[in-house]
């Protein structure tokens, strides 16, 4: 738990950082935000985020929500993800900054005739591997990635 707080203390000293160096306004609301955002287990949408703030009676906008977000994106304190690939959703973040590279499963299920994806994170070494060899190929230092495996589970 202590490792927790402390967590928090430097992940709000690099958005402080970043405001600063931005030239953008500090305000608590941003704080606020990033607390609720690095005390969750799992990925979000803005209408989930939205709902979090509500129902913990802050008051923010969906407006300043998304801005937040783009903030918090180009921050590298949450990464953006896109993982429908059926139908058209919104998009999906997570916190980023102490987190562990990993990938996402998508698998999708029909839960009382509606259509809904369960998403599974995983690490595979390999992954790595192929990352060094394409850099070595060709000549780059690859910042990062995206991969998204979409299925639906086997019948048993
Ligand atoms: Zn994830």
């Amino acid at each position: 738990m202590i490792h927790k707080e402390n967590n928090i203390t430097q992940i709000k000293s690099v958005l402080r950082q970043y405001l600063q160096e931005n030239n953008l306004r500090n305000t608590p609301e941003r704080y606020t935000i990033l607390e609720e955002i690095y005390g969750m287990d799992h990925h979000f949408n803005v209408d989930d985020l939205y709902l979090v703030m509500m129902q913990k009676k802050y008051h923010v906008s969906k407006a300043t929500i998304y801005n937040t977000i783009e903030i918090f994106l180009d921050a590298g304190l949450i990464r953006r993800h896109q993982f429908g690939e059926k139908t058209l959703s919104s998009s999906s973040y997570e916190k980023s900054y102490f987190d562990k590279q990993h990938d996402h499963l998508v698998i999708y299920k029909k839960d009382s005739g509606k259509e809904i994806a369960e998403i599974i994170e995983f690490c595979d070494p390999r992954i790595q591997g192929i990352k060094r060899s394409i850099e070595e190929a060709f000549g780059v230092n690859i910042d990062s990635h995206s991969l998204y495996f979409y299925g639906t589970k086997k019948e048993e």
